[in-house]
């Protein structure tokens, strides 16, 4: 019977910051129905959507900004 060897590989959990990486967006939401706005990259639209969403449900005062930003493992040392 032969022993088994296992090799494991270290990794690092960093933002992906390369050139071709998934670009940052960001979202406007809504905290009191849930309606999200559109997603773009953050120059100004996000509380754009919320103030005019604010225009139309004047009782809806509480929002959210959902970033997704991408991240990658990069292989570090075998173990
Ligand atoms: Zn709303």
């Amino acid at each position: 019977m032969t022993g088994e060897r296992r090799r494991f590989r270290e990794h690092v959990i960093e933002p992906d910051e390369e050139p071709d990486a998934e670009a940052i967006t960001f979202t406007a939401q809504c905290a009191v129905c849930e309606e999200r706005g559109p997603t773009g990259d953050g120059g100004g639209e996000v509380t754009g959507w919320m103030a005019r969403h604010l225009k139309a449900h004047p009782e809806h005062l509480s929002y959210r900004e959902i970033i997704t930003r991408p991240y990658r493992a990069v292989p570090g040392a075998w173990r």
